[in-house]
C-alpha cells in the first residue's frame, strides 16, 4: 500500500512536470516566430532557416527515372525512382542498418559504406532489368543533417545531430565526399542534388496535395520545412535572386531554444539527457520531442524510481540501466496496450529487461508513458504554430505533411497535435490539419532531382 501511495505521488509530481498548459504553449509559440525570423534575418542563427536552393512548387509534370540515397538517423536506404507524371511514381528500394559504430567512424568511410550499397542495389537492378546497364542516373541525395548550401549540388555539414559523431565530416562539402565514395565504387550515379528529408517531405506532399504548404518529420530526429519568399529572406539579398521567387527553407527547427534554455520547460530527466548527450546544450527542442529521446526520457523516470526502491525491487535491473536501452516503440506498445492486464506491457518488461512488475506498475508506467509522448505532441503543435502564425496560414487553413515513425506509429500522435493547435489557436486551430505525408527521401529527394535537371 505503502509503494502504490508513493507511486500516486510520484504520477501527480511528474504530471505537473511533463504537462504544458494553452497558455505556455501560446508563449512558446510567440518565442518560436521571433526565433524563425531571426534565422532568416542573419546567417548562423539558433535555427539556421537553412535555404534550400528548391525553388518553388513541383508542377507534378516531372518525369523520368532516378536514384535516391537516405542517410537516415538509424538505416540508409536507396530507391530507384520512376517518376512517371501526372503526380504518379514507382519505386524499388532497400535499407541497411547503420550500426552505432559506423555513426562514429571517420566520415569518409560512413560514406564509402553508403555508396557500397548502392553499388549492390544498382547490380541487383540491372540484373533484374529495372536498370539499364551503362546508363548513369541522377541521384538526389538525402542528407538530413543541418548543411548550409549555397547551390543544390553542395552542402556543408554545420554539425552532427542525432547521435551521429563521425570525424572529419563537419565543416566539409559532403556531396564531394559522396562523390569520391562513388567513384572509389565504380557506381553509375550522378549527384544532381542534395536535399533534406523535411525539404522531400514538403515536395513530395505538395506533388500529391497541392494544399501542403508545411512539412514535418518526426522521426529520429525532428524537423520543419516550408516554403519562404525571397524577398522576406533578407540573409540572402545580397545573391540577387527574385524576391518574388519561392525558396524552400528547412527550419532545422530541433534546435530551438538551444543553449540559453529559456523558453522550453524541460525536466531534469531532460536536463540529464542533454548533459550525457554527445552535444550538450545543442537540439534543445528535439530532445524533447524526437523518437530517439523519448524512451530515455522514461527510461530515466524509471530508473529514479528503482534508485528510490519504489520499483523492482530485488530483482536486478541492470538491463533497464543500459542507457538508450528504452527504445521509443516500447511507449506507442504500451499506449496501445487493450488489454485490461496490460499483457503488452509484461511483455516489454519481462522479454526486454528480465524484470517482473505488478499491476500498479504497468498502470502507472502507461501513464508515465502518455504524458511524455503527449508533451512530445503538444510541443511539437507549438512549432506547427509558428510557421502558420508568422506565414499567415491560419485563415485560409493549411495542410502539413507530417512523416516519420513517431508521426506514423505513435497512437494519438496526431490527434494530440491537432488538439495542441486548438489549445493555441481556439477553434481555428481546427484550419491547420495534419496528413501523413508521402516518403521525402525516396519520391520527394527524387522530384527534387528532377525539378534541378529541369531548371538547368
Ligand atoms: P529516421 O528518422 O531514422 O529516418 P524513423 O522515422 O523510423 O527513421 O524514426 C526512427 C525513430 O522512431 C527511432 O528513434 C525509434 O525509436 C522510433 N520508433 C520506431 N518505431 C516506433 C513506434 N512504433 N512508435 C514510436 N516510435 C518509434
Amino acid at each position: 500500500h505503502a509503494t502504490k501511495k508513493k507511486m500516486a505521488d510520484h504520477l501527480r509530481k511528474l504530471e505537473a512536470m511533463f504537462t504544458i498548459t494553452p497558455q505556455r504553449m501560446r508563449m512558446i509559440v510567440e518565442a518560436f516566430k521571433d526565433t524563425l525570423e531571426a534565422g532568416l534575418q542573419k546567417p548562423a542563427q539558433v535555427v539556421p532557416m537553412i535555404p534550400t536552393y528548391v525553388f518553388g512548387w513541383p508542377t507534378a509534370t516531372e518525369t523520368g527515372e532516378y536514384l535516391a540515397v537516405d542517410l537516415g538517423g538509424t538505416n540508409l536506404r536507396v530507391c530507384l525512382v520512376r517518376l512517371t507524371g501526372g503526380g504518379k511514381f514507382e519505386i524499388t528500394q532497400s535499407k541497411y542498418r547503420l550500426t552505432e559504430e559506423q555513426k562514429q567512424e571517420d566520415g569518409q568511410k560512413l560514406f564509402d559504406f553508403c555508396g557500397e550499397c548502392l553499388k549492390v542495389f544498382i547490380d541487383v537492378n540491372i540484373e533484374n532489368g529495372e536498370i539499364t546497364k551503362g546508363k548513369i542516373l541522377p541521384l538526389g541525395f538525402t542528407f538530413s543533417y543541418p548543411c548550409s548550401q549555397d547551390r543544390i549540388d553542395h552542402g556543408e555539414l554545420i554539425r552532427w545531430t542525432k547521435g551521429f559523431g563521425a570525424p572529419n565530416t563537419e565543416g566539409r562539402d559532403v556531396v564531394t565526399m559522396f562523390r569520391k565514395s562513388l567513384a572509389l565504387h565504380g557506381v553509375p550515379a550522378e549527384i544532381v542534388a542534395l536535399t533534406c528529408d523535411t525539404t522531400g517531405t514538403l515536395i513530395a506532399s505538395h506533388y500529391v496535395n497541392p494544399a501542403t504548404k508545411i512539412a514535418c518529420i518526426f522521426g529520429t530526429g525532428c524537423n520543419a520545412a516550408y516554403m519562404e519568399r525571397v524577398g522576406d529572406i533578407p540573409k540572402i539579398a545580397h545573391l540577387g535572386i527574385d524576391p518574388d521567387a519561392q525558396i524552400a527553407i528547412n527550419c532545422e527547427w530541433g534546435a530551438f531554444d538551444s543553449f540559453e534554455h529559456e523558453h522550453l520547460p524541460r525536466t531534469k530527466y531532460d536536463i540529464m539527457i542533454d548533459e550525457s548527450s554527445n552535444k550538450p546544450g545543442e537540439q534543445a527542442f528535439e530532445k524533447l520531442i524526437s523518437g530517439r529521446y523519448l524512451g530515455e526520457i522514461l527510461r530515466l523516470v524509471i530508473c529514479q524510481l528503482i534508485d528510490e526502491g519504489t520499483v523492482f525491487l530485488g530483482q536486478n535491473t541492470y538491463k533497464i540501466e543500459i542507457p538508450y536501452s528504452f527504445d521509443t516503440a516500447f511507449l506507442s506498445l504500451m499506449e496501445s496496450d487493450p488489454t485490461d492486464e496490460l499483457l503488452m506491457i509484461i511483455g516489454i518488461f519481462t522479454h526486454f529487461f528480465a524484470l517482473e512488475t505488478t499491476l500498479a506498475e504497468r498502470q502507472f508506467f502507461r501513464a508515465l508513458a502518455k504524458l511524455v509522448g503527449r508533451r512530445a505532441a503538444r510541443l511539437s503543435a507549438c512549432g506547427i504554430a509558428a510557421i502558420v502564425s508568422k506565414m499567415g496560414y491560419l485563415e485560409e487553413g493549411c495542410s502539413v505533411g507530417a512523416d516519420g515513425s513517431l508521426y506514423n506509429k505513435y497512437p494519438g500522435f496526431a490527434e494530440r497535435i491537432h488538439e495542441g493547435l486548438q489549445d493555441i489557436f481556439g477553434e481555428k486551430g481546427r484550419n491547420v490539419v495534419t496528413h501523413h505525408a508521402e516518403d521525402g527521401s525516396g519520391i520527394g529527394s527524387a522530384i527534387v532531382a528532377a525539378m534541378t535537371k529541369i531548371r538547368k
